[in-house]
């Protein structure tokens, strides 16, 4: 259960007239906002609930996925389309909502609208794990090591020749008893990484 605890957050990026909760419960403190205009209804808690599921709790810039404080943002603003929609919310972090706006340091609402898209695309294709592998290599690793006979935990990042295995030979950068397998992103998995990170489609030539 968490407790909820209202306060100003006076130098928050967020507008003075966001409202902030402050929730701690058993595990990492979570603090997000909800910039709430008067007159607009409260966000549906069911709603709320799917957007944190598909942000998987997080910041959902992939080379952000700051964990608080977290808001929820509307892509296109309240003010104009006065509804709560899950295709036009999105979750981000306190700094990242602050660059929302347009201009080439700026999250504009293109770039947000696609993040979203791919972020759907990437949760109905990809495990968990996967996802966190993709984010790792967001991060610019070049490459990630497992304990051998794991491969089924990678399994649709290389069925979508977006990983490769790297052989496994004495004397290269494997410990000698062989007991671990490396991976690299192919080609085709940096264009995908590089895409994710910079907003642009996903959808076409690696995942049928
Ligand atoms: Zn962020």
């Amino acid at each position: 259960m968490f407790n909820l605890t209202y306060s100003n957050h006076e130098s928050s990026p967020l507008s003075g007239s966001a409202r902030f909760w402050h929730a701690t419960g058993m595990g990492t403190p979570l603090l997000y906002a909800i910039g709430m205009p008067e007159g607009r209804p409260d966000i549906p808690r069911e709603l709320e609930r799917a957007l944190f599921v598909e942000a998987g709790h997080r910041c959902a810039i992939p080379t952000c996925r700051a964990v608080a404080p977290l808001v929820i943002e509307h892509i296109d603003d309240w003010a104009t389309v006065q509804e709560h929609r899950f295709e036009n919310m999105i979750i981000l972090c306190a700094n990242c909502h602050g660059l929302k706006g347009e201009g080439p340091r700026k999250l504009d609402r293109k770039a947000l609208r696609q993040y979203k898209i791919n972020l759907g695309i990437i949760n109905n294709r990809y495990s968990d794990f996967e996802r966190r592998v993709l984010e790792y290599f967001i991060e610019g690793r070049w490459h990630l090591v497992l304990p051998t006979d794991l491969d089924i935990l990678v399994l649709y990042l290389i069925k979508d020749g977006l990983l490769v295995k790297v052989p496994r030979e004495k004397g290269t950068w494997y410990d000698e008893n062989l007991t671990q397998q490396g991976y690299m992103l192919t080609p085709a998995g940096q264009e995908f990484v590089k895409k994710l990170a910079t907003a642009q489609p996903v959808s076409s030539e690696a995942i049928q």
